[in-house]
């Protein structure tokens, strides 16, 4: 009866949280070994510019391929991380890999920016702009072509320093994306407050976007807003052509999103992405209905 059943609830519940920290720790003792070992990599997810019916850019996103589990996204290990001092280390990694990556664009000639993410405990690490700073000029890229994106609740950790450091990079020229907005408890005042260059609206306000829904109403209201703010607005999340119809109507200015293209390694976006290639995409996305 209730008693029992609820002591055996409580005990599945500790052996899988058991596992999990278990794993976590595995996880955890590994990491120093992937950093230095090269299991860290970025895979690369294009941004689609509707109006000028090109890829303008990419979001970096940290893969760990792991010996053991396989190809980790970053929900399996950066909370732990973040949990740890060893977050600290991965800071430094990810600017410069992110700058090379660019670095490689330029050098085939690819004028696409690069995004890269920054959790709330990057974005407090006292290290941060002097990394930039050194990867910027080791790599000989220009900070116009990089990008940031910050979550709110990066931002909430530690308001006045956040707005303090994204200043800094604003003034150096580089660009400054507000991640999922519309996730969460959004206030306005952060959006005014920040010095943001770019709004990308979550997926859980894009993905099966339908014309004429509350949902097409908030983000046509969401992009408004961003684009008389100055911002460019980006849909995430955007899985079929209707959505994309959809997201362009709602004034949508760019979308990233597995209807698009998924995150892949640079060799592979590079490859499949090539000018002649984007022309033929981008009649095949103007045209709507074709699948
Ligand atoms: P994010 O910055 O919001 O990145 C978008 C996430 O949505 C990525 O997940 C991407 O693979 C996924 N995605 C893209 N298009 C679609 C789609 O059409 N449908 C669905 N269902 N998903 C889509 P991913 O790569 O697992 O990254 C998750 C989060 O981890 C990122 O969210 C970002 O906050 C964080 N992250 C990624 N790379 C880094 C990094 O280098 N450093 C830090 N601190 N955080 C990172
Ligand atoms: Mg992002
Ligand atoms: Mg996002
Ligand atoms: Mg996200």
């Amino acid at each position: 009866d209730l008693a029992t059943r609820q002591g055996e609830r409580e005990r599945v519940y500790d052996a899988s949280s058991d596992q999990s920290s278990r794993e976590n720790l595995v996880l955890l003792s590994g990491f120093r070994r992937a950093l230095a070992g090269g299991e860290l990599c970025l895979h690369h997810q294009p941004k689609w510019h509707l109006g000028r019916e090109r890829v303008t850019g990419t979001e970096a996103l940290l893969r760990w391929q792991h010996p053991e589990h396989g190809l980790l996204t970053p929900v399996r290990f950066i909370p732990q991380l973040e949990n740890s001092h060893l977050i600290h280390e991965l800071t430094p990694w990810v600017v410069r890999a992110a700058l090379r990556d660019l670095a490689d664009l330029q050098a085939r000639s690819r004028d696409w920016q690069v995004a890269m993410n920054l959790s709330a405990r990057n974005l407090n690490d006292d290290g941060l702009l002097g990394d930039m700073e050194r990867a910027l000029g080791e790599t000989g890229t220009s900070p116009e072509q990089l990008e940031v994106e910050v979550t709110e609740s990066a931002v909430l950790a530690d308001p006045d320093r956040a707005s303090r450091v994204l200043g800094r990079l604003r003034d150096w020229g580089v660009g400054v994306a507000i991640d999922d907005f519309g996730a969460g408890q959004t206030s306005l005042g952060y959006l005014r407050r920040l010095p943001a260059s770019t709004l990308k609206i979550d997926r859980s306000l894009i993905c099966q976007l339908a014309p004429g829904s509350s949902d097409h109403r908030i983000v046509e209201s969401v992009a408004g807003l961003g684009r008389r703010l100055g911002m460019e607005v980006v849909a995430e999340g955007v899985e079929d052509r209707a959505t994309l119809e959809a997201v362009r109507r709602a004034g949508c200015d760019a979308v990233q999103g597995y209807g698009v293209c998924p995150p892949r390694p640079l060799e592979t976006v590079c490859a499949n992405w090539a000018p002649r290639v984007e022309r033929r995409a981008g009649r095949a996305i103007r045209s709507p209905g074709e699948g």
